[in-house]
C-alpha cells in the first residue's frame, strides 16, 4: 500500500505524525484526479453554457453524489464545496443565528466553532463532557436545551484528546426536542462513520484535506435544513440580476469560483477510503494510537490527557506532555529527530481549558495508517532519550 505514496521529497528520514492538522500523504489516485482536472477541466463552472463549462459542472455533481452517499445525506444538492472547514462552519452559526437564540456547545470544540458562536453574541452554553461515560455527555446536552435554544454544536471528534462524541444520541435529543444539529466533522470525517441521516445531524461540515485525504483549500458542507441566511456573497452562476442572492443549497453558499481540481480529489479520496474501508483504516490507526499510549504510560514523567484510547471511544489522536517541560519544546525535539508532531494548543481554546493546559499546551501524535510500529517504537525511543537526558 504505501507504494501507492510518495515519499517527502528533499527529506532523508521523516515520520509525520500530524495528520490531524493534515493528512501527510494523498493517495496517488487523489494527485491524478486534480492533475486530471488541471489538465482536462479548466473552464469555469456553473459560468458557461459551452460543453467544457457544463463537462467541469458534471464532474462536480458526480463529486456531490459521491460525497453525499458516503455521508448519508438525502440529496447530492445538500453539498456544497467552501474554501475550507471553517467557511462551512461560519455558514451555519451566523446563518442560523442570523435572528438570535440560544446555542449549546461541547467543551472539547476547536476555535473554528468558538470564535463564530462568540462573534454572534448569542448566548450560548458550554456543555461539559466526559472521557468515559458518553451517557453522560448526552445527558448534559440535554439539559443545557432551552425554549430559546436554535442550534446544537458537537465536533465528531476532538482534535485535541482524539474523543469519539456521542453524536448519534445527542442527533436524537435533538430530534425530539426540535433543535437543529450542526456536526463538526473536521477530524471525524473520513475517520469515524458519520450518517447524517441516521444520526439527525442537520448540517456536517468537514475538512476533506484531513480524513478524506484531500488537498488543502476545500472544505464540505452538508446542509439537510434551511440556512436563511448567506454569509458570503457573490457570483455563483444563479439569478444573475438580483442584487439579494438567495441562501439555497448548494450555491447560496458557494460564492465564487469553486476549485475544481480539490474537489476532483475529494472524489478520488473517497474513492480510496471506499475501497479499502474506513473501519479497517480505523483498526490499524488504533493500533499505533494504543501503542503509543501503553508505551509513554510507563514513562514516569510522561503526562497524558485521557483514559485508555478505547476502540469506538477514541479516534488516533493522543495528546501527552512531560513535567515541567513546554509541549512546543518536546515538539521541537521531536522535530530534531525528523518526527513531526504538534505541540501548543491546536486552535482550541476549550479543549485545553477543559484539559487545565493553557499555560503550556499539549504534545499531540496522530498517526495515520500509514505509520508502521517501527515508526511508533523510534518515536517512543525518542521521548525516552529526551526524558533521561532531562533528567541527567
Ligand atoms: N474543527 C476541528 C475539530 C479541526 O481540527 C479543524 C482543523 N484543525 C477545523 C475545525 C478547521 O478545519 P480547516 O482548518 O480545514 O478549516
Amino acid at each position: 500500500l504505501t507504494a501507492l505514496f510518495r515519499i517527502f521529497e528533499g527529506y532523508d528520514f521523516l515520520i509525520y505524525l500530524d495528520n490531524a492538522a493534515t493528512s501527510g500523504k494523498k493517495p496517488e489516485s487523489v494527485i491524478k484526479a486534480v492533475n486530471y482536472a488541471l489538465n482536462n477541466f479548466s473552464a469555469n463552472a456553473g459560468r458557461g453554457g459551452y460543453k467544457l463549462a457544463v463537462d467541469a459542472s458534471n464532474a462536480i455533481y458526480r463529486v456531490r453524489e459521491k460525497v453525499s452517499s458516503f455521508f448519508g445525506a438525502s440529496s447530492p444538492l445538500k453539498v456544497a464545496f467552501c474554501p475550507n472547514c471553517t467557511h462551512a462552519i461560519n455558514y451555519v452559526i451566523k446563518g442560523v443565528m442570523s435572528n438570535g437564540g440560544h446555542i449549546a456547545v461541547s467543551d472539547l470544540e476547536h476555535n473554528a466553532v468558538m470564535r463564530p458562536v462568540y462573534k454572534t453574541n448569542c448566548d450560548y452554553t458550554v456543555v461539559e463532557t466526559s472521557f468515559t461515560d458518553d451517557k453522560i455527555t448526552t445527558q448534559n446536552f440535554e439539559n443545557a436545551i432551552r425554549e430559546d435554544t436554535r442550534l446544537v454544536i458537537c465536533t465528531a471528534v476532538s482534535n485535541v484528546t482524539g474523543k469519539i462524541m456521542p453524536i448519534r444520541e445527542i442527533g436524537e435529543v435533538c430530534k425530539r426536542k426540535g433543535v437543529l444539529f450542526l456536526v463538526d466533522g473536521a477530524q471525524g470525517g473520513g475517520v469515524v462513520p458519520i450518517n447524517v441521516g441516521k444520526y439527525n445531524i442537520d448540517f456536517l461540515c468537514i475538512a476533506s484535506h484531513k480524513g478524506l485525504l484531500s488537498p488543502m483549500g476545500t472544505g464540505i458542507l452538508i446542509a439537510e435544513s434551511d440556512i436563511p441566511d448567506t454569509v458570503i456573497e457573490g457570483g455563483n452562476g444563479i439569478n444573475s440580476l438580483e442584487l439579494k442572492q438567495d441562501s439555497e443549497m448548494p450555491e447560496g453558499f458557494e460564492s465564487g469560483t469553486l476549485c475544481l481540481p480539490n474537489i476532483m480529489g475529494i472524489g478520488a479520496g473517497i474513492d480510496f477510503i471506499s475501497k479499502i474501508g474506513i473501519e479497517e483504516i480505523y483498526e490499524k490507526e488504533m493500533n499505533i494510537t494504543s501503542f503509543f499510549y501503553e508505551n509513554l504510560a510507563e514513562l514516569k514523567d510522561v503526562i497524558l490527557y485521557t483514559p485508555y484510547p478505547e476502540k469506538l471511544s477514541f479516534a488516533p489522536v493522543l495528546s501527552f506532555n512531560i513535567k515541567e517541560k513546554h509541549s512546543e519544546e518536546i515538539a521541537e525535539y521531536l522535530d530534531k529527530n525528523g518526527i513531526a508532531v504538534r505541540g501548543g494548543f491546536h486552535c482550541s481554546y476549550s479543549a485545553h481549558n477543559k484539559l487545565n493546559t493553557t499555560d503550556v499546551g499539549t504534545v499531540r501524535i496522530s498517526p495515520s495508517f500509514l505509520n508502521s510500529m517501527n515508526e511508533a517504537k523510534y518515536t517512543v525511543n525518542v521521548v525516552k532519550k529526551y526524558n533521561l537526558f532531562l533528567k541527567s
